[in-house]
């Protein structure tokens, strides 16, 4: 698990090993289309159908995570945290932090009160980070 390479196990090209080393470029939480823009943006042109199936192969691996939604399209950020846990994603600059599970309380009540057996959840939390903090001018004056 430690050395994880971005494809697993899986078939890889030039192509391929790009959108990798610019999907661990961008950093932060990014949609296909970003890939793909960014990837233009370099001189290395690759159809959304291509980068698309890039990032579903790197999902696979476990080397890239789906981390949210931007509207209707979903978010996905390298992160290598191994536990289970969750992300914050700053909405202004994509920074995406993992966090702990906050459901171990809510997954016994739905048990205890209404006989559910919780078998899987998806809980991002969206905000701003500390560097994207709207600053005092905007409301708050400092601590
Ligand atoms: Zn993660
Ligand atoms: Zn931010
Ligand atoms: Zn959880």
């Amino acid at each position: 698990m430690a050395d994880r390479l971005p494809y697993g196990s899986g078939r890889t090209s030039p192509q391929r090993r790009a959108i990798a080393s610019m999907a661990e470029e961008l950093g932060r939480a990014f949609t296909i289309d970003d890939l793909e823009r960014a990837l233009r943006r370099k001189g290395k042109r690759a159809g959304v159908a291509t980068v698309y199936r890039a990032v579903a192969a790197m999902e696979e691996s476990g080397w890239l995570e789906r981390v949210g939604v931007r509207g209707s399209k979903a978010l996905y950020a390298r992160c290598d945290s191994p536990a289970h846990h969750h992300h914050l994603v700053c909405t202004s600059c994509g920074i995406v932090l993992a966090t702990d599970c906050p459901l171990e309380f809510a997954t016994h009540s739905a048990k205890a009160e209404h006989g559910f057996t919780v078998t899987e959840h998806d809980v991002t939390l969206y905000g701003v980070c500390r560097d994207c903090r709207p600053g005092p001018e905007l409301g708050e004056d400092g601590d």
